[in-house]
C-alpha cells in the first residue's frame, strides 16, 4: 500500500468514526426525546403535564426558561384551571392569550400576565406567516415581555414552537437559552416539531379531561361546586386539620322561605335567586375555602384554618351581604329581598381520629345549628359546639 493510500484510508476511517459517533449521538438524542414524549403521554392530569413541560423538560434539556402559552378565547381554560388547580394560575410560565385571529393572520392580543403587548409586533415576531414552522432566533423585547416575562438572562436565543391541533393554533411551547447560539434560524427542527405536535395532543386531551372532571364536580345551575366535590374536600380538609392541628369550620346556609319565591314568581325566578345567593357567598370566600351547593336551596362552606370566631365573622358577612342587597329581576316590577339562615361549627381538637365520622359530625353539627337559626326567626347565624349539639345558641 502506498503512503497516499494509507493516508486516505486513515482519513476514511476517521470520517467513519466521526459518522458513527454522530449516529450514536443522534440515537441518544432520539431516545431522550422519545422518553420525553412518553412522559407527556402518560401524564395523568393537566397539572402533571404542565409540570413536566415547564420544569422537568426545562431541566432535562438544560434550558434557562420554558413557558407555555395557551390560547383561551372565552377564558374557558382559565375557568377550568381556576376550579380544578388554582395554583397553576400563579405560574408566570403559564401564559394565557385571549384570542388569535384567523389562521392566516394570527394575532395574540393580550397575555394573561396583564402586560400590555403590541399584538402586531408579536405576530411578526412569532408567526410571520402562519405555518407549523417553529421560530428560532433572538429574543426580541415583545417576545421577552410576553413569553419569558421573568427570565433573568439578558441575552437569549429562543425557540417558539406552535402547538397545532386540527389545523388550529392552540398555543406555543417557548424555550429560551442564555446561549445565544443554541437556537438559530436554519437549524433542523424535525425533532422539536415532533415533540410539539405530541405535546399539543396531550394538552388538548388533558384540558378536555379536566373539563369532564369539572362537569362532574360542579353544579350546572349556579356554577359553584356540587355536593360530591364538597364531600371529597371535606375528607381532605379534616385530614389536613388533624395533621396540622388547625381548626376547620363549616357553615350550612339555607335560603329563607325559598319555596315562596317559586310559588309566587315561578321556578325560573327561584333559579335566579339561587344563582344570586351563590354569587354573593362566593365573593366572601377565600381561595382556600370550599363552597358548594349542597342541596336544593342549601349551601355548605368549608373554612380551612379558621377558628370559631373568624368563622362567625365570615358567616355574619355572608348573612349581611345577602340581606343588604336587593335582587332585581328583569321580568318583575318589584325587587326581591332575600335572606339566609346560617349554622356554624368548628372542629378544633377532636378526640376521635375517624375521618369519615369527623366529617359527618362537622356537617351534622352545622346542620343542627342551622335548625336553631330557623327556629330563632331566620336571617341569623347560630353556632354549635363541635360534638355538643345542645350548646347551639342563636346569635343575631
Ligand atoms: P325555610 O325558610 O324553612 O328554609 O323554607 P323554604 O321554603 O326555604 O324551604 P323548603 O324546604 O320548604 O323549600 C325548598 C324549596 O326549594 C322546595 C323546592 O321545590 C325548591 N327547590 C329545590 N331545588 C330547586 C331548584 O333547583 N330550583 C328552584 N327554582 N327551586 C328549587
Ligand atoms: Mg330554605
Ligand atoms: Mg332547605
Amino acid at each position: 500500500m502506498s503512503s497516499s493510500d494509507s493516508k486516505s484510508n486513515y482519513e476514511l476511517r476517521k470520517q467513519l468514526k466521526a459518522l458513527m459517533s454522530q449516529a450514536q449521538k443522534n440515537e441518544a438524542k432520539l431516545q431522550k426525546l422519545q422518553n420525553q414524549e412518553l412522559q407527556f403521554i402518560s401524564a395523568n392530569s393537566l397539572p402533571e403535564l404542565i409540570d413536566l413541560t415547564l420544569q422537568q423538560y426545562r431541566d432535562a434539556y438544560e434550558l434557562d426558561y420554558v413557558s407555555l402559552l395557551l390560547i383561551d378565547h372565552d377564558h374557558e381554560i382559565r375557568h377550568v384551571v381556576e376550579f380544578m388547580s388554582p395554583g397553576l394560575l400563579k405560574l408566570p410560565t403559564l401564559i394565557f392569550a385571549d384570542s388569535h385571529a384567523q389562521l392566516e393572520n394570527v394575532v395574540i392580543s393580550q397575555a394573561a400576565t396583564k402586560e400590555k403587548i403590541n399584538p402586531i409586533e408579536l405576530q411578526k415576531t412569532l408567526f410571520p406567516n402562519f405555518s407549523d414552522k417553529p421560530y428560532l432566533g433572538a429574543c426580541t423585547d415583545a417576545c421577552r415581555n410576553t413569553l419569558f416575562p421573568s427570565m433573568n438572562s439578558k441575552e437569549a436565543s429562543v425557540a417558539i414552537l406552535p402547538l397545532i391541533r386540527h389545523n388550529k393554533l392552540i398555543g406555543s411551547l417557548n424555550l429560551a437559552s442564555s446561549d445565544t447560539a443554541r437556537f438559530v434560524s436554519g437549524t433542523a427542527t424535525d425533532l422539536i416539531k415532533r415533540l410539539s405536535s405530541i405535546l399539543a395532543v396531550c394538552i388538548e386531551n388533558a384540558i378536555n379531561n379536566e373539563k369532564l372532571k369539572l362537569l362532574g364536580l360542579t353544579d350546572a345551575l349556579t356554577g359553584i361546586h356540587n355536593r360530591r366535590y364538597f364531600m371529597q374536600r371535606l375528607e381532605e380538609e379534616v385530614v389536613r386539620g388533624l395533621r396540622q392541628k388547625l381548626p376547620v369550620s363549616c357553615l350550612f346556609i339555607d335560603i329563607d322561605h325559598f319555596k315562596s319565591f317559586n310559588d309566587v314568581y315561578g321556578h325560573s325566578v327561584g333559579d335566579q335567586v339561587l344563582r344570586y345567593v351563590a354569587d354573593i357567598i362566593k365573593k366572601q370566600m377565600r381561595l382556600s375555602d370550599v363552597l358548594a351547593r349542597y342541596g336544593g336551596e342549601e349551601f355548605a362552606v368549608l373554612l380551612t384554618n379558621t377558628d370559631t370566631e373568624l368563622a362567625q365573622d365570615i358567616a355574619e358577612r355572608i348573612r349581611f351581604s345577602i340581606a343588604d342587597a336587593i335582587l332585581h329581576v328583569e321580568s318583575l316590577t318589584e325587587d326581591l329581598n332575600v335572606t339566609v339562615s346560617i349554622g356554624c361549627t368548628t372542629m378544633t381538637k377532636p378526640n376521635s381520629q375517624n375521618i369519615t365520622s369527623l366529617g359527618e359530625t362537622l356537617l351534622n353539627t352545622a346542620d343542627q345549628a342551622l335548625y336553631v337559626s330557623k327556629e330563632s326567626g331566620r336571617n341569623c347565624i347560630s353556632v354549635a359546639k363541635f360534638n355538643e349539639l345542645a350548646a347551639a345558641q342563636a346569635a343575631h
